[in-house]
């Protein structure tokens, strides 16, 4: 059982403060994009996993891997020992701010759903998936959606056409907690008020009518400045973007992969060629895409 499952950007992230119990209420608006990681289910007696793939040794290989915890929270929902042999075939940076974790955990809940039988409906994996973290029901769900809450309670967004992008990794990841926790100490620092975050409707209707223009100029990322002040390399990789015409330029999620939003493939193509010597790797890339898919 082979299961595909898209990267995802977030096109507009606006961080309120934080709450009593650590997490901060969000504005979320995922956008999944053809950058794909696999997940391979094979009947087994108990739960294993191997990764394949560039960045392989940087994902755990025990039941801190979030694909893991998808089974065994999956086999615990049926009320069963169930086992399988889990392989990852990971091409979403790790660590990257593109929820590859989160994406292979969703492939994991396809993937045993079907290898193991049982049949449950999407809806049933959308809560094992919350349960499992904030960005897991998207990698589900793809396409584009609106999350609030911890980013968990979704609402598909209409989209027009194909946007074109192109997406930077970076040499190394940051921990998304550290990036909270840096945005955090960058606003008692400088006293900002924090407000209840609110959706951008001029972004919501350019995603609509797919207004590439508009879109690039709405992108907001408020984990953007913290993800700067612990990589500072990406101010020059966002500058490359924006002087090579890019419509809109971002990091994704908690970074420090960062996007660029093109006119057309031809634009994409080459702003991925002239970001390359800034970068790891840039990619054209499409969206939105389908969430976890059987193949
Ligand atoms: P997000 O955008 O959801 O905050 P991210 O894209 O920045 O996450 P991930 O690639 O999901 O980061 O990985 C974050 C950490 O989770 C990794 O450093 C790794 O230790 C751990 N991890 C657990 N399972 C996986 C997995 N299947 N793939 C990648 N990392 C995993």
């Amino acid at each position: 059982m082979t299961v595909r499952v898209p990267a995802k950007v977030n096109v507009q992230l606006s961080v309120g403060p934080v709450r009593d119990d650590g997490f901060h209420d969000l504005i979320n608006v995922f956008h999944a994009v053809s950058i794909y990681d696999e997940v391979v289910a094979v009947e087994a007696g108990k739960i294993t996993i191997r990764v394949e793939g560039t960045q392989a040794d940087q994902v755990p290989l025990d039941e801190g891997n979030l694909a893991v915890r998808a089974a065994m929270a999956l086999a615990k929902h049926a009320g069963r020992t169930y086992g399988a042999d889990l392989l990852i075939r990971k091409s979403i940076p790790v660590a990257g701010g593109m929820a590859g974790g989160s994406a292979d955990a969703a492939g994991a809940l396809v993937a045993c759903n079907e290898l193991w039988g049982l049949g449950l409906p999407r809806e049933d994996l959308m809560e094992i998936a919350a349960d499992l973290g904030s960005d897991v029901p998207f990698a589900l769900l793809g396409g584009t959606a609106l999350g609030t809450g911890r980013g968990e309670r979704l609402l598909p967004l209409e989209t027009s056409g194909t946007f074109h992008w192109v997406f930077a990794f970076a040499d190394g990841g940051l921990s998304t907690a550290k990036v909270y926790a840096e945005c955090d100490l960058m606003r008692d620092a400088t006293g900002t008020h924090v407000g209840w975050p609110q959706v951008d409707d001029t972004l919501v209707e350019a995603l609509r009518t797919g207004d590439a223009r508009t879109l690039g100029a709405r992108l907001h990322n408020d984990l953007q400045p913290a993800a700067i002040m612990l990589r500072h390399s990406l101010v020059r990789t966002l500058e490359t973007g924006r002087q090579l015409g890019a419509l809109g330029s971002i990091v994704s999620g908690s970074g420090p992969t960062c996007a660029f939003l093109a006119t057309d493939a031809a634009h994409a193509r080459d702003l991925s060629i002239s970001l390359s010597a800034t970068c790891r790797t840039a990619l054209p890339t499409t969206g939105p895409t389908p969430g976890a898919t059987i193949l």
